[in-house]
């Protein structure tokens, strides 16, 4: 019987990177049927709601969601779609594997790491309010509870142990929000404990940062609260390779939404440029969850052959910047055709080749480039 999955393809370059997503879930042959519903800017048009009420129905009955990006409004508007959907199906545990593909499009072909973000709480809670009438001062409350924090690192750990993974980071500026900073460092410390298989420390968030830039492959699994968390992620993103390439998945208590780090990019909106991967590889991260282990791998691996190929790639994996062989960029639906294509046909038993450039090799045989 196949597996009924909720389909929110969202704005501007969504419905290209859904349909992208999809056209590859189906060349893995894992029977999985789309009930797609709107939200967003279609759901406005439609319902006069950005989130209707059919969406989150649709999701609690699935339990399981493949999501396209969804505009939020600077400012005014209406409140984030994606902000309250975390919040009313308790999505908890946002993650974000950052792992640079092929070696390509990144200056750091090491980096393999996996950023956990608490994704109720915190400065997202929505909790603020002006101080005055003027509205010359303004406040933003920063929410941080204990079981929120015990939720998110139990999490974390339980996925490193999951994933085999044998590190984790905790990041937090505790040396300056001595109590919200201090409650998610002590949660983190007393869970620790309880899993001596897996090695833990910490760093502020301005650390992380620079660390992260100098030597990403000194990292496994992050843990942090909401705003580092998006930050943070967007950062990994960048060292794998671009948010073009970043999967995501937010989990709650027996549902999981799949949805990429990117937003709706409305410049490539309708023009069939944007690259399909980052959507592409959340299929991969639903196929795992339901236990399609060897679909999910086919998947990566036509992703990764794909970009080592570098023949059928979109412009953000052909920059010259980024690759000794500069070449034309293809189409959002010509890259994800090549990955269906590719799918049936990848030899798994072969080990993954990183495909050096030559600048790459160039700068480690300087020295330059951290091991
Ligand atoms: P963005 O991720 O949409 O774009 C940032 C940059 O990356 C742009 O230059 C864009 O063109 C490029 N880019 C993004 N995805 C790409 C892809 N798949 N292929 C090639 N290039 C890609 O971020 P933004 O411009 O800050 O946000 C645009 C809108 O998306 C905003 O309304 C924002 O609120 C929303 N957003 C939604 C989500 C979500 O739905 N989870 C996440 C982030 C941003």
């Amino acid at each position: 019987m196949a597996r009924k999955v909720t389909l929110i393809p969202g704005d501007g370059i969504g419905p290209e990177v859904t349909a992208a997503a999809q056209r590859v879930a189906e060349a893995t042959g894992v029977a999985l049927e789309w009930e797609v519903v709107d939200a967003g800017e279609a759901a406005i048009r439609n319902a006069g709601t950005p989130l209707p009420d059919a969406v989150l129905d649709s999701i609690r009955r699935n339990r399981l969601a493949l999501k396209g990006p969804i505009t939020t409004p600077i400012g005014g508007g209406f409140r984030s779609v994606n902000v309250t959907l975390r919040q009313q199906l308790d999505l908890f545990a946002s993650v974000r594997p950052a792992r640079a593909i092929a070696g390509e499009a990144t200056r750091f072909p090491e980096t393999d790491l996996i950023v956990v973000r608490e994704a109720t709480e915190g400065l997202y809670s929505g909790v603020e309010h002006w101080v005055d009438r003027d509205h010359s001062a303004a406040e933003t409350v920063n929410v941080i509870t204990r079981k929120a924090s015990d939720r998110i690192v139990r999490f974390a750990f339980d996925l490193a142990r999951r994933e085999k993974r044998t590190h984790v980071t905790a990041v937090h500026k505790a040396n300056i929000m001595k109590t919200t900073g201090a409650l998610f460092q002590t949660a983190f410390r007393a869970i620790a404990a309880e899993y001596p298989d897996i090695t833990a420390d910490e760093r502020l968030i301005d650390n992380m940062c620079m660390q992260l830039v100098k030597k990403p492959g000194d990292y496994d699994v992050l843990v942090t609260t909401n705003l580092f968390g998006d930050i943070l992620s967007d950062l990994a993103a960048g060292l794998a390779g671009g948010l073009g390439v970043a999967p995501g998945a937010l989990y709650g208590d027996g549902i999981a939404v799949f949805e990429p780090v990117h937003g709706s990019a409305p410049k490539y909106a309708g023009q069939d440029r944007a690259d399909p991967v980052a959507e592409i590889l959340c299929v991969e991260l639903l196929l795992r969850h339901i236990g399609e282990k060897e679909a999910a791998a086919r998947v990566y691996r036509a992703v990764w052959e794909t970009i080592a190929e570098k023949k059928v790639v979109t412009y953000d994996l052909a920059l010259p910047g980024y690759t000794d062989r500069p070449v034309a960029p293809s189409s959002c639906s010509a890259m994800a055709a090549e990955i269906a294509r590719k799918v049936p046909l990848v030899d798994l038993s072969r080990p993954l080749e990183v495909a050096r450039t030559e600048r790459a090799t160039a700068r480690a045989s300087d020295g330059n480039l951290e091991a």
